[in-house]
């Protein structure tokens, strides 16, 4: 098993259910939906309960993300907090988080929650314009002036007896 912030040395706890102890480490992974994705490490910060058949975690993770706006397709960066509530119990959970020996290895439960917690649809603000679907422009900050050579094909009249 190779060694990562995410893994926890429980063994403690194990032999001694009732008993919490606090943790607190930095690590990171890759998570991403279609418009936002984890950027750099993860700060967690909480505390491990031994129970008398495993492990209950319950931390706090800072999560640091670049979000593109549906819309505009403007990028920014922000950071959002998650809670994490996990029990790592003797046998492996429908997921496959578990105790293993004596370890517990957290990156599962947390990336899972951060991903829950990255915006599907995210909008840098309710009131967006977004671009123009024929010149690209962001008609946030550079209104489109419409495009001439649409108005003046020889289609256009066509288009309004149509449009009515
Ligand atoms: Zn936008
Ligand atoms: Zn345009």
């Amino acid at each position: 098993m190779h060694s990562t912030p995410f893994l926890l040395d429980v063994g403690d706890l194990l032999t001694h259910p009732g008993e919490t102890r606090s943790v607190e480490f930095t690590g990171a992974f890759d998570a991403e939906v279609a418009q936002a994705w984890v950027t750099g490490p993860v700060h967690v910060r909480g505390r491990l309960e031994g129970l008398t058949d495993g492990v209950y975690m319950v931390v706090r993770a800072q999560v640091p993300v670049a979000v593109t706006c549906n819309r505009c397709l403007t990028n920014w960066d922000e950071a959002f907090e998650i809670e994490v509530r996990q029990l790592f119990g003797r046998e492996p959970d429908e997921d496959g988080y578990g105790v293993d020996e004596h370890w517990i290895d957290t990156e599962g439960p947390i990336r899972d929650e951060a991903v829950l917690a990255l915006p599907l649809a995210p909008v840098c603000r309710v009131d967006c314009r977004g671009i123009c679907a024929s010149c690209g422009a962001d008609l946030n900050t550079a209104p489109c002036q419409g495009h001439e050579e649409a108005e003046s094909s020889p289609f256009a009249g066509l288009k309004d007896l149509l449009s009515d």
